[in-house]
């Protein structure tokens, strides 16, 4: 490589001038620091006269050399090595790109991973610009759209979440200190995601040039149904595991099957309870995985039942707001019995409030076990599921929910499992794990 020439300007340059040369030379100057260091550090590779192929053990003489440029994040690299090709078993391996691991393709690792990083947060078209205008590096938002799938390829719920022994640090720092083990809170809901159907793919030839065209197809809210367990530290939520995806009840289900067999949740060592509405089938996977968890239900959900049955009752009108104010303090302390006896006693004004007063009732006794409200803040437990809505905002929204956006299912997510990854601090892990495969492949 050629050391970069630059001029000053003329006289006294400023602080910003010199900033400013130094900043659009920069691949340019940590590229040649990083190719000296290669220079200097495997001079013999570069030198090699021979070597026995890895297949037959044949001795091959060195050929070449043979020129190469890889981008990495301090800057492209030019390699000067000989190579090794075996005609019987049609290989010409050379040696210095394995020890120096390198890897196929221009880009290396540390670059997909900066763009896998910032196309997590932001849309492709600006990760594309930011990573241009802030690393030195061009990475076109095709390629961006290319390498996040890479990175998220069969990701399950057990490579995204931490190690059990992480798990239990955060689980031991929470702890410290405390005379009751901490609780572990489980959130489970469903989200929408922009959807775009599985028919509006395949551009056929000849219809680009008509792509002003309105779209044929539909979009679609999907559901993405996710969980999160996460510690309370009294006002501070500790985050542990989120697992996001479009799928149904039965995936959710088996998604958190393979967790606890996994030895993720250190059941012994905290007190896990579960917030969630009314979904039966939530409170059946809850039932079956985790039997022992205190179960809560979500004590916002009531509150809407109570202020619909107040309204069709009482329209608005002071004394509906007395009516539920008085009936949520009730709630609050934990004395559901009166709270369903004075839902039974009250004479429904109009058919409306008929309805809304037994679908109240129903809805309350039928998770009677779920609202003790008052042991629950005793015990230092949620009464809401607040924890469970922020993560649907910073896991699902925050990247999904742009204007003009429609995601295909697969790539929704494959969105979602890195950003469960990078919010679970599990980001490096899911990168590393993936280069192994590609080197091992
Ligand atoms: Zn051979």
């Amino acid at each position: 490589m050629s050391w970069p020439c630059f001029a000053l300007p003329e006289g006294a340059p400023t602080l910003g001038q010199v900033s400013e040369i130094i900043w659009a030379l920069r691949q340019q100057l940590t590229g040649g620091v990083a190719e000296t260091i290669v220079h200097q550090t495997h001079q013999e590779e570069q030198r090699r006269q021979q070597r026995p192929c890895p297949t037959c053990a044949r001795l091959l003489p060195a050929r070449g050399p043979v020129h190469r440029c890889v981008e990495t994040m301090g800057g492209a690299v030019e390699l000067q090595r000989p190579y090794f090709y075996c005609r019987r078993c049609r290989a010409g391996p050379s040696p210095l790109d394995e020890v120096l691991g390198v890897q196929a393709g221009r880009r290396q690792p540390d670059v997909q991973q900066a763009a896998v990083d910032l196309a997590t947060e932001i849309p492709y078209e600006t990760a594309s610009m930011l990573c241009g205008r802030l690393s030195g590096i061009t990475v076109s938002s095709e390629r961006m759209h290319a390498f996040t799938p890479q990175g998220a390829e069969g990701l399950r719920v057990v490579e995204v979440a931490p190690s059990r022994e992480e798990i239990e640090r955060r689980v031991g720092q929470v702890a410290a200190g405390r005379f009751r083990r901490p609780v572990l809170v489980l959130g489970i809901d469903g989200a929408y995601v922009p959807s775009r159907p599985e028919s509006a793919r395949g551009r056929r030839p000849g219809q680009a040039r008509h792509r002003a065209r309105r779209a044929r197809w539909r979009h679609e809210w999907r559901e993405a149904k996710g969980f999160r367990f996460s510690l309370l530290d009294g006002e501070r939520i500790v985050h542990v595991l989120s697992w996001h995806q479009g799928q149904n009840e039965q995936e959710l289900g088996e998604a958190l099957q393979q967790g606890k067999d996994a030895g993720l949740i250190p059941e012994d060592a905290v007190r896990l309870c579960v917030v969630c509405d009314g979904a039966e089938w939530i409170w059946n996977h809850v039932q079956a995985l985790f039997p022992h968890a205190c179960q809560v239900l979500d004590y916002y959900h009531c509150s809407e039942y109570l202020h619909k049955v107040a309204k069709a009752q009482y329209g608005q009108t002071v004394q509906a707001l007395e009516w539920v104010e008085a009936t949520l303090t009730r709630l609050y302390m934990g004395t559901m019995g009166p709270v369903l006896g004075g839902l039974r006693r009250m004479q429904p004004t109009s058919e409306e409030a008929r309805k809304a007063i037994d679908n109240c009732w129903i809805y309350l006794n039928g998770h009677r076990g779920r609202t003790d409200y008052g042991t629950f803040r005793r015990g230092g437990y949620p009464l809401g599921s607040g924890g469970m809505e922020s993560a649907h905002k910073f896991i699902c929204h925050v990247r999904l929910k742009r204007s003009g956006a429609w995601w295909y299912e697969e790539n929704s997510n494959q969105m979602l499992a890195l950003r469960c990854a990078k919010y679970t601090g599990t980001f490096d892990q899911v990168f590393t794990r993936y280069q192994h495969q590609k080197a091992n492949s």
